[in-house]
């Protein structure tokens, strides 16, 4: 679910309002596509298993104390996180990873070296993007006996998400250089996504729905149940303007390293909020149209929300300025074409009833309603 499609469909829309002029135009001419789509990578997960991967990445498996291994290039922490082996005859020997230097990556096998380009495994890699195991191409080795050199992934199942980010962003630069306006519509609201999942500290770990600690069903009441029954009431949603983002590496690994940060309090303190509302009055059924649901009562989560201080809010406002600053980036860097004012296909919003929106998010709370 990752912030529930309410939520996704929110962040995106609140940061249309971080964008300044002359690119706000675009935006705003397109508020509803922007804001329906960006719940376009969560559908995409029932047709496809890899889609799933992108939306979150599992830091506990590569935190070594406090600090993270990865090198926050695709490539090399795909390399230096797979297995490795050679295949000889019927046999199949493990492959020892010594390490990456000079562009070239070292592997040992008994007395031999083995030394691939980065380059050539670089094009195998990406080639191979989703698959956990292949064979290297063009593996050339002076040890006749060697006919195979197999890589088995690590990465992928625990999670993809920054990488697939920076690579979602390129694209939407390239799109936005000389592309179509529909198309840099969609990579907008998609990386919207892709960016307040980032956000989501549940994301960050493989205990991701507390089913390691006896907290099943946490994720969706951090990301789904709090903002339903206080986003639109109790948070603020104007966070300033957008800013340009030079480092996109950085940007996307802060993000997702301050979000890992805050994984314990997100579990202790539903344990706190537990103890301190009535065992009867944790869950509820509500009423939503032609069925019931069982689902966290208001008081409940107000104990939730209370004990994290805040937190859901803030990450809800990061995330709304971190997209707005994203669209923003991707168009300086894209040289600032002109998008707007564009046939397109899709159907124009009338911009004086978004003007007037402003206005209302700058004096505070958002009250009226959205739409
Ligand atoms: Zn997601």
């Amino acid at each position: 679910m990752e912030w529930g499609f309410y939520a996704h469909r929110k962040i995106n829309y609140y940061a249309i309002f971080t964008v300044p002029p002359p690119l706000n135009q675009l935006f705003k001419e397109h508020i509803d596509y922007i804001s329906e789509h960006a719940i376009d990578p969560d559908k995409r997960r029932y047709a496809n298993t890899y889609e799933g991967w992108r939306h979150y990445i599992d830091l506990d498996s590569w935190m070594k104390e406090d600090s993270c291994v990865l090198q926050r290039n695709y490539f090399l922490d795909r390399a230096m996180t797979g297995n490795w082996s050679i295949k000889q005859g019927e046999e199949v020997h493990a492959v020892e990873l010594c390490g990456f230097h000079s562009g070239q990556l070292h592997l040992m096998h008994d007395s031999y070296n083995l030394s691939l380009d980065s380059v050539g495994i670089a094009l195998d890699f990406l080639e191979h993007y989703y698959h956990d195991q292949f064979s290297i191409s063009d593996f050339i080795t002076e040890e006749y006996t060697f006919e195979e050199l197999i890589f088995e992934d690590n990465l992928l199942e625990s999670g993809i998400l920054p990488y697939y980010f920076l690579s979602g962003y390129h694209q939407l630069v390239k799109e936005m250089k000389g592309g179509s306006v529909s198309e840099v519509l969609q990579k907008c609201a998609e990386l919207g996504h892709y960016i307040s999942d980032a956000h989501v500290p549940l994301h960050t770990t493989s205990n991701y729905n507390g089913q390691a600690t006896g907290q099943e069903g946490i994720h969706a009441f951090w990301e789904t149940r709090i903002p339903e029954l206080f986003a639109e009431g109790e948070f603020t949603h104007w966070v300033g303007k957008a800013e340009y983002i030079g480092n996109k590496v950085d940007f996307i690994w802060e993000i997702i390293l301050s979000s890992h940060k805050l994984v314990d309090k997100v579990l202790n303190a539903e344990i706190t909020a537990r103890a301190q509302i009535d065992e009867m009055d944790h869950f509820c059924f509500e009423d939503r149209g032609s069925q019931f649901v069982r689902t966290q009562c208001p008081e409940f989560a107000k104990a939730y929300r209370e004990a994290m201080g805040g937190m859901v809010e803030d990450r809800w406002k990061a995330s709304i300025k971190a997209v707005g600053s994203i669209w923003y980036s991707a168009w300086l860097d894209a040289g600032e074409p002109e998008l707007w004012g564009m046939e397109t296909g899709l159907p124009l919003k009338d911009s004086s009833i978004l003007n007037n929106m402003e206005n209302v998010m700058k004096n505070g709370k958002f009250l009226g309603r959205d739409h």
